[in-house]
């Protein structure tokens, strides 16, 4: 890692952010989206961390929100409200409320039901709301069962054989505007062929509508490009190129339609690493624990979706030795890993628990009443 002399004073939990990475990741990405004229929003449900934020509106990126917080959020790090894209299957009327207010760039409705309340909601505000109907397109995205959302067993977007319903439905509302399509299959997914799928399945849906006379302004492929957990160093920034290659190649855009896309992990998991101190190291029955002073409610993803992280011992030269890095937490499940090899661990030294940028400080909680873990940056 980058940086150690500084990483060495940091007060322990931190979560510590490369920004030199931040910013080359989102050099790479621009560079691969312009190549096709594609718009990206960033999810900022994968990381709200202001000092991010502002770095990727000033990219030039949009945002994608998932409640009426991270629209105020993006909104106070520089993203414009017309770069603002609004999902979620549960938006309250406060929330639809503020962003028909902003005037963002449009909500990814996911019910009929909510589509018939935001028509209230903007007939009573004087509004016409723009929308995008989020399809399920049932694209099985292959990944951990949690992070998976295109499948009909899922409660994400319309299931294909409601859409021409809700569409008929749609058009009838007078202060709705249709403006585009949405989907989102599922995140951390590697394997191509799962997007070109999303891509073949997109393709038929548009050409049905526009059997019906319907073509839309705009189309959404939302996030889910996955990173390297397990060689961060090997790979520190995603495989964009494959990605938008991908869409490139297997998508056939409508004349004149725009196409968007909202990434999260890919643009913000590999510049952070959760840095933790060794409190103690155990001796247990047949295995030896090294207890953190991070817990699961600094970095949730191991317990949740037993999610691997790479984990290194920053300041130990020793000879290897296996252990189980575990937490302070009052829980069996506060545990990053199993049989991990470290050098030689002792109390006191510094571990690093990489590729925790995304999905980390966000889904962080003050369980057992713990502090909140702090943050840093690279200087
Ligand atoms: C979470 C989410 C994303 C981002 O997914 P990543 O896998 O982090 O790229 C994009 N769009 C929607 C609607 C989401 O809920």
């Amino acid at each position: 890692m980058r940086n150690l002399e500084q990483i060495k004073r940091l007060s322990t939990p931190s979560y510590y952010y490369d920004i030199e990475l931040l910013d080359e990741t989102l050099h790479a990405l621009h560079k691969e989206a312009d190549a096709y004229g594609y718009h990206v929003h960033y999810a900022v449900k994968a990381n709200a961390n202001p000092v991010l934020l502002k770095r990727i509106s000033r990219q030039g990126l949009g945002a994608d929100c998932v409640s009426g917080n991270e629209i105020k959020r993006a909104l106070e790090c520089g993203f414009p409200a017309d770069s603002i894209v609004y999902a979620g299957v549960g938006k309250s009327d406060a929330e639809i409320e503020l962003a028909l207010e902003q005037d963002i760039f449009c909500f990814n409705c996911e019910s009929l039901p909510e589509i018939q309340v935001i028509d209230e909601i903007a007939g009573r505000m004087g509004k016409k709301a723009k929308i995008a109907l989020r399809i399920n397109p049932n694209v099985d995205a292959h990944t951990h069962h949690y992070i998976t959302t295109g499948i009909e067993e899922n409660k994400f977007g319309i299931y294909l054989y409601d859409l021409e319903h809700v569409v008929q439905e749609t058009l009838q509302r007078s202060h709705i505007q249709l403006t585009g399509l949405h989907f989102h299959i599922g995140s951390q997914i590697t394997d191509m062929s799962v997007f070109r799928g999303l891509c073949i399945r997109a393709n038929e849906i548009q050409a049905n509508l526009k059997e019906h006379g319907l073509i839309l302004p705009h189309i959404n492929f939302g996030g889910g490009l996955g990173i390297n957990y397990q060689e961060p160093d090997r790979q520190p920034i995603a495989d964009f190129k494959a990605y938008f290659a991908t869409f490139a190649r297997f998508f056939e855009p409508m004349p004149h339609q725009q196409v968007h896309f909202e990434l999260g992990r890919s643009v913000v998991a590999q510049c952070g690493n959760l840095i933790a101190k060794v409190l103690y190291v155990k001796e247990g029955k047949n295995r030896r624990f090294v207890i953190l002073d991070a817990g699961m409610n600094d970095l949730l993803r191991p317990a949740l979706y037993q999610a691997f992280h790479q984990m290194e011992n920053l300041t130990s030269n020793l000879p290897e030795a296996k252990y189980d890095i575990v937490g302070p937490i009052c829980e069996s499940a506060d545990c990053f890993g199993k049989d991990i090899a470290l050098n030689a661990t002792q109390r006191g030294d510094l571990i690093a628990i990489r590729s925790c940028g995304a999905y980390g400080e966000t889904m962080a909680s003050r369980y057992n009443l713990r502090d909140l873990p702090h943050c840093a940056y690279s200087e």
